[in-house]
């Protein structure tokens, strides 16, 4: 089956080879440019079935490339963007970004933002994957959740909260991000409901399976396995 071709647009060093590591890592086959250069039509390599674009980058702003992008072709962009930089990530979506991931993140999450940008696409040459913590199994290509093996039947909001969670395994991670990155495409997540959420997920899993740092945010509970 054929590969997805990605294309990083990235100006930062590291970060640019570090996430060309992990598309590989995952199968993909990824393109890299470090700046942006005319004409755009020519910067990304024919065959590109996604690109990955930050903003601030030499030789212009991203949001030309998405521009160009949305005139001339239908290959879907994730704006990679600073976390302070809400104005343009609003802007980037204005222009018809298809999703957007903010620094710093981890390899799974930007993983995971390229499969649900491909499974919108109908992209079907996508690597499956699953998301583990303990017992709990997360199945990203059907969207079903199993403990211990068992089926536990969650809502859409409930799966998309222990995907994040799951994601970033190891950390804490904040209401804000949470309301946020869940808030953008199915309506917004309010801190009441997210709470309900919470506690639901608590009851279906285990009440020891989503820790509360108060003041803070959710930790999934990592039993080292
Ligand atoms: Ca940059």
């Amino acid at each position: 089956m054929k590969t997805l071709n990605i294309h990083i647009v990235e100006d930062e060093d590291q970060l640019r080879e570090t996430m060309a590591l992990a598309l590989a890592e995952e199968g993909y086959c990824p393109t890299m440019s470090q700046d942006i250069t005319y004409p755009i039509k020519r910067m990304i390599p024919k065959g590109t079935d996604l690109v990955l674009l930050d903003l601030m980058l030499p030789g212009g702003s991203g949001f030309e490339v998405i521009r160009h992008l949305k005139q001339d072709t239908n290959i879907p962009v994730i704006v990679v963007s600073a976390m302070d930089a809400l104005d343009d990530r609003i802007k980037g979506l204005d222009l018809g970004a298809d999703d957007y991931i903010t620094k710093p993140f981890s390899a799974k999450e930007l993983l995971a933002r390229i499969r649900c940008v491909a499974r919108r696409m109908g992209m079907t040459n996508v690597p499956s994957q699953e998301l583990t913590c303990g017992s709990i199994r997360l199945n990203l290509g059907d969207r079903k959740a199993t403990r211990d093996g068992e089926d536990v039947p969650l809502t859409k909001r409930e799966f998309e909260i222990m995907e994040l969670l799951a994601m970033n395994r190891g950390r804490v991670v904040t209401r804000e991000e949470l309301l946020e990155k869940l808030s953008d495409q199915e309506g917004e997540l309010t801190s009441n409901s997210l709470d309900v959420h919470i506690y639901n997920l608590r009851r279906k899993f285990d009440p020891e399976t989503i820790q509360t740092s108060r003041g803070i945010g959710f930790q999934i509970c990592d039993d080292g396995s």
